[in-house]
C-alpha cells in the first residue's frame, strides 16, 4: 500500500536533516538562547549552529548542507525557516 505523499515528503525531509526530534529541539533551543534576556544577534553566519554541533559530535557539514537546503542559510533563519512542521513533528 502507498502512503500519503505528504508522509513521505515528512520522512524525505527527516532523512535529508539527519537529526532526531529531540537533536532538532535541542539545536533550536540553542540558537534561541537569550543569555542575559538578550537574543543573540546573528551575524549571518552558520556560526552558532556550528558551536551546537561541535559539542554534540553531530556531522557539521553534513548538518549544515542539509539546512541550507531548507532555507536556513543562516542562524536566524534555520529558526525562522527550519520549523518542526516540516518534519511531521508539533510546533
Ligand atoms: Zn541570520
Amino acid at each position: 500500500m502507498e502512503k500519503p505523499a505528504e508522509g513521505n515528503a515528512v520522512e524525505a525531509a527527516r532523512g535529508r536533516l539527519g537529526l532526531d526530534e529531540e537533536q532538532f529541539r535541542a539545536l533550536r533551543s540553542f540558537l534561541e538562547a537569550r543569555p542575559f534576556g538578550v537574543p543573540i544577534a546573528c551575524d549571518h553566519t552558520h556560526a552558532r549552529t556550528e558551536e551546537w554541533a561541535g559539542r554534540m559530535g553531530v556531522d557539521m557539514d553534513a548538518l549544515i548542507e542539509a539546512l541550507k537546503s531548507f532555507g536556513g542559510v543562516c542562524d536566524c533563519q534555520v529558526l525562522a525557516r527550519v520549523t518542526p512542521e516540516r518534519f511531521g513533528w508539533r510546533p
